[in-house]
Protein backbone atom coordinates (compact mmCIF):
# COMPACT_ATOMS: atom_id res chain seq x y z
CA UNK A 1 0.00 0.00 0.00
CA UNK A 2 1.46 3.57 -0.64
CA UNK A 3 1.36 5.77 1.90
CA UNK A 4 1.86 9.47 2.79
CA UNK A 5 4.66 10.78 4.64
CA UNK A 6 4.66 13.78 6.59
CA UNK A 7 8.33 15.04 7.62
CA UNK A 8 7.78 18.42 9.48
CA UNK A 9 10.42 20.43 12.22
CA UNK A 10 12.53 23.26 12.29
CA UNK A 11 14.32 24.66 9.55
CA UNK A 12 17.56 23.48 8.83
CA UNK A 13 17.18 19.94 10.27
CA UNK A 14 17.97 18.32 6.94
CA UNK A 15 13.82 17.61 6.00
CA UNK A 16 14.32 17.64 2.67
CA UNK A 17 17.43 15.81 1.92
CA UNK A 18 16.29 13.02 4.42
CA UNK A 19 12.71 13.26 2.85
CA UNK A 20 14.48 13.26 -0.93
CA UNK A 21 16.45 9.96 0.15
CA UNK A 22 12.94 8.48 1.43
CA UNK A 23 11.31 9.04 -1.53
CA UNK A 24 13.72 7.54 -3.69
CA UNK A 25 14.02 4.35 -1.82
CA UNK A 26 10.44 3.69 -1.89
CA UNK A 27 9.86 5.15 -5.01
CA UNK A 28 7.74 7.57 -4.45
CA UNK A 29 7.49 11.24 -5.24
CA UNK A 30 8.96 13.26 -3.33
CA UNK A 31 7.09 16.96 -2.63
CA UNK A 32 8.80 20.36 -1.08
CA UNK A 33 6.07 22.18 0.49
CA UNK A 34 8.87 24.97 1.37
CA UNK A 35 10.10 25.55 -1.70
CA UNK A 36 6.54 26.47 -2.95
CA UNK A 37 6.46 29.44 0.30
CA UNK A 38 9.69 30.25 -1.22
CA UNK A 39 8.51 30.95 -5.14
CA UNK A 40 5.88 32.81 -3.65
CA UNK A 41 7.46 34.98 -1.27
CA UNK A 42 10.22 35.26 -4.63
CA UNK A 43 7.19 36.30 -6.99
CA UNK A 44 6.20 39.35 -4.11
CA UNK A 45 9.86 40.84 -3.39
CA UNK A 46 10.30 40.96 -7.49
CA UNK A 47 6.65 42.31 -7.95
CA UNK A 48 6.81 44.57 -4.73
CA UNK A 49 3.32 43.46 -3.71
CA UNK A 50 1.83 45.51 -1.29
CA UNK A 51 0.97 42.67 1.63
CA UNK A 52 -1.42 45.34 3.04
CA UNK A 53 -3.91 45.05 0.10
CA UNK A 54 -5.60 41.87 0.55
CA UNK A 55 -6.95 42.13 -3.45
CA UNK A 56 -3.40 42.81 -4.22
CA UNK A 57 -2.59 39.46 -2.79
CA UNK A 58 -5.30 37.21 -4.15
CA UNK A 59 -4.40 39.01 -7.65
CA UNK A 60 -0.99 38.05 -6.87
CA UNK A 61 -1.76 34.50 -6.12
CA UNK A 62 -3.84 34.36 -9.18
CA UNK A 63 -0.62 35.01 -11.28
CA UNK A 64 0.94 32.24 -9.68
CA UNK A 65 1.93 28.46 -10.91
CA UNK A 66 4.45 27.06 -9.33
CA UNK A 67 5.54 23.43 -10.94
CA UNK A 68 8.38 21.02 -9.87
CA UNK A 69 10.35 19.37 -13.15
CA UNK A 70 12.00 16.30 -12.39
CA UNK A 71 15.60 15.05 -13.87
CA UNK A 72 15.38 11.38 -13.89
CA UNK A 73 19.03 11.42 -14.61
CA UNK A 74 20.39 12.59 -11.65
CA UNK A 75 17.29 12.85 -9.30
CA UNK A 76 16.78 16.03 -8.48
CA UNK A 77 14.25 18.54 -8.59
CA UNK A 78 13.61 22.10 -9.14
CA UNK A 79 11.02 24.80 -8.91
CA UNK A 80 9.45 26.62 -11.43
CA UNK A 81 7.79 30.06 -11.02
CA UNK A 82 5.69 30.43 -14.01
CA UNK A 83 7.91 28.68 -16.39
CA UNK A 84 10.99 30.01 -15.52
CA UNK A 85 13.52 27.85 -13.13
CA UNK A 86 13.93 29.83 -9.73
CA UNK A 87 15.51 26.93 -7.72
CA UNK A 88 19.00 28.87 -7.24
CA UNK A 89 16.70 32.04 -6.46
CA UNK A 90 14.77 30.57 -3.52
CA UNK A 91 17.34 29.31 -2.39
CA UNK A 92 18.89 32.34 -1.53
CA UNK A 93 19.26 34.61 1.48
CA UNK A 94 16.75 37.34 0.35
CA UNK A 95 14.05 34.77 0.08
CA UNK A 96 14.94 33.45 3.10
CA UNK A 97 14.86 36.68 5.26
CA UNK A 98 11.37 37.28 4.09
CA UNK A 99 10.03 33.94 3.50
CA UNK A 100 8.23 33.16 7.25
CA UNK A 101 6.45 36.53 7.15
CA UNK A 102 4.89 35.89 3.35
CA UNK A 103 3.95 32.38 4.85
CA UNK A 104 2.04 33.85 7.59
CA UNK A 105 -0.37 35.66 5.26
CA UNK A 106 -4.23 33.61 5.28
CA UNK A 107 -4.57 33.28 2.06
CA UNK A 108 -1.28 32.46 0.86
CA UNK A 109 -1.47 29.14 3.17
CA UNK A 110 -5.13 28.02 1.93
CA UNK A 111 -3.63 28.25 -1.48
CA UNK A 112 -0.80 26.37 -1.16
CA UNK A 113 -2.60 24.15 1.13
CA UNK A 114 -4.76 23.28 -1.82
CA UNK A 115 -2.13 22.45 -4.20
CA UNK A 116 -0.36 20.97 -1.45
CA UNK A 117 -3.17 18.22 -1.19
CA UNK A 118 -3.78 17.82 -4.83
CA UNK A 119 -0.27 16.94 -5.23
CA UNK A 120 -0.17 14.40 -2.83
CA UNK A 121 -3.44 12.36 -4.45
CA UNK A 122 -3.61 8.95 -5.47
CA UNK A 123 -0.01 8.02 -4.92
CA UNK A 124 2.73 7.50 -2.59
CA UNK A 125 4.15 10.56 -1.32
CA UNK A 126 7.19 12.14 0.86
CA UNK A 127 6.06 16.12 2.18
CA UNK A 128 8.75 18.10 4.13
CA UNK A 129 7.49 21.35 5.42
CA UNK A 130 5.68 22.78 8.94
CA UNK A 131 1.99 21.55 9.02
CA UNK A 132 2.32 18.78 6.95
CA UNK A 133 1.57 16.13 9.67
CA UNK A 134 -0.79 19.06 11.23
CA UNK A 135 -2.78 20.77 8.27
CA UNK A 136 -2.13 19.52 5.08
CA UNK A 137 -2.33 15.65 5.87
CA UNK A 138 -3.53 15.06 9.52
CA UNK A 139 -4.55 11.31 8.08
CA UNK A 140 -1.23 11.01 6.78
CA UNK A 141 0.42 6.71 7.72
CA UNK A 142 3.61 8.20 8.68
CA UNK A 143 4.85 11.69 10.50
CA UNK A 144 8.04 12.61 11.69
CA UNK A 145 8.72 15.73 13.52
CA UNK A 146 12.49 16.77 13.02
CA UNK A 147 14.54 18.69 15.54
CA UNK A 148 18.17 19.42 16.00
CA UNK A 149 21.03 21.97 18.00
CA UNK A 150 20.40 25.42 16.28
CA UNK A 151 24.76 25.29 15.74
CA UNK A 152 24.49 22.18 13.95
CA UNK A 153 22.07 23.33 11.87
CA UNK A 154 23.66 26.83 10.98
CA UNK A 155 26.34 24.64 10.41
CA UNK A 156 24.94 22.72 7.90
CA UNK A 157 23.28 25.32 6.03
CA UNK A 158 25.99 27.57 5.60
CA UNK A 159 27.55 24.81 3.94
CA UNK A 160 25.08 24.24 1.67
CA UNK A 161 24.73 27.79 1.12
CA UNK A 162 28.65 27.93 0.33
CA UNK A 163 27.97 25.07 -2.06
CA UNK A 164 25.50 27.18 -3.90
CA UNK A 165 28.18 29.75 -4.37
CA UNK A 166 26.73 32.06 -1.80
CA UNK A 167 29.11 33.08 1.25
CA UNK A 168 27.02 33.92 4.33
CA UNK A 169 28.82 34.35 7.89
CA UNK A 170 27.50 31.50 10.72
CA UNK A 171 25.59 34.37 12.91
CA UNK A 172 23.61 35.43 9.78
CA UNK A 173 22.59 32.26 8.88
CA UNK A 174 21.97 31.06 13.03
CA UNK A 175 20.33 34.35 12.86
CA UNK A 176 17.83 33.51 9.68
CA UNK A 177 17.32 30.21 11.52
CA UNK A 178 16.18 31.41 14.54
CA UNK A 179 13.90 34.02 13.22
CA UNK A 180 12.04 31.60 10.94
CA UNK A 181 11.81 29.20 13.90
CA UNK A 182 10.18 31.45 16.09
CA UNK A 183 8.14 33.15 13.29
CA UNK A 184 6.64 29.74 11.86
CA UNK A 185 5.87 28.24 15.75
CA UNK A 186 4.67 31.74 16.67
CA UNK A 187 1.82 32.47 13.37
CA UNK A 188 -1.49 31.88 14.40
CA UNK A 189 -2.41 29.64 11.59
CA UNK A 190 -0.73 26.98 11.26
CA UNK A 191 2.13 27.43 13.46
CA UNK A 192 5.04 24.65 13.30
CA UNK A 193 4.76 22.10 16.05
CA UNK A 194 4.64 18.37 16.52
CA UNK A 195 1.64 16.75 15.52
CA UNK A 196 0.47 14.38 18.63
CA UNK A 197 1.08 11.13 16.45
CA UNK A 198 4.44 12.09 15.11
CA UNK A 199 7.44 10.45 15.74
CA UNK A 200 10.24 12.54 17.08
CA UNK A 201 13.66 12.82 15.81
CA UNK A 202 16.77 14.69 16.52
CA UNK A 203 18.87 14.75 14.04
CA UNK A 204 22.19 16.69 15.98
CA UNK A 205 24.03 13.38 16.17
CA UNK A 206 22.48 11.10 13.84
CA UNK A 207 24.05 9.87 10.83
CA UNK A 208 22.34 11.02 7.65
CA UNK A 209 22.13 7.00 7.08
CA UNK A 210 20.56 5.86 10.35
CA UNK A 211 17.92 8.82 9.56
CA UNK A 212 16.80 7.53 6.70
CA UNK A 213 16.72 3.75 7.76
CA UNK A 214 14.95 4.86 10.77
CA UNK A 215 12.31 6.56 8.80
CA UNK A 216 12.03 3.25 6.27
CA UNK A 217 11.74 1.43 9.28
CA UNK A 218 8.92 2.97 11.06
CA UNK A 219 7.71 3.11 7.08
CA UNK A 220 7.16 -0.66 7.09
CA UNK A 221 5.56 -0.94 10.22
O1 LIG B 1 11.36 24.19 4.23
P1 LIG B 1 11.96 25.56 4.01
O2 LIG B 1 13.00 25.90 5.03
O3 LIG B 1 12.43 25.75 2.62
O4 LIG B 1 10.74 26.55 4.23
C1 LIG B 1 10.89 27.94 4.12
C2 LIG B 1 9.83 28.66 4.93
O5 LIG B 1 8.54 28.42 4.35
C3 LIG B 1 9.67 28.26 6.38
O6 LIG B 1 10.57 28.96 7.24
C4 LIG B 1 8.21 28.65 6.66
O7 LIG B 1 8.10 30.03 6.94
C5 LIG B 1 7.54 28.38 5.34
N1 LIG B 1 6.85 27.08 5.30
C6 LIG B 1 5.62 26.98 5.89
N2 LIG B 1 4.92 25.81 5.81
C7 LIG B 1 5.41 24.75 5.15
C8 LIG B 1 6.69 24.82 4.56
C9 LIG B 1 7.40 26.01 4.66
O8 LIG B 1 5.14 27.93 6.49
N3 LIG B 1 4.69 23.62 5.06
Amino acid sequence: KKIIIAIDGYSGCGKSTTAKAVAKALRYTYLDSGAMYRAVTLYFLENHIDTSQPEEIDRSLREIEIEFRHNEADGTQQVYLNGVNVEREVRGMEVSASVSEISKIPQVRATLVEKQRGLGKNKGIVMDGRDIGTVVFPNAELKIFMKADTIIRAERRQRELLEKGQRVSLDKVQENLESRDAQDSGREISPLKKAEDAVELDTSYLDFNEQVLRILELAKE
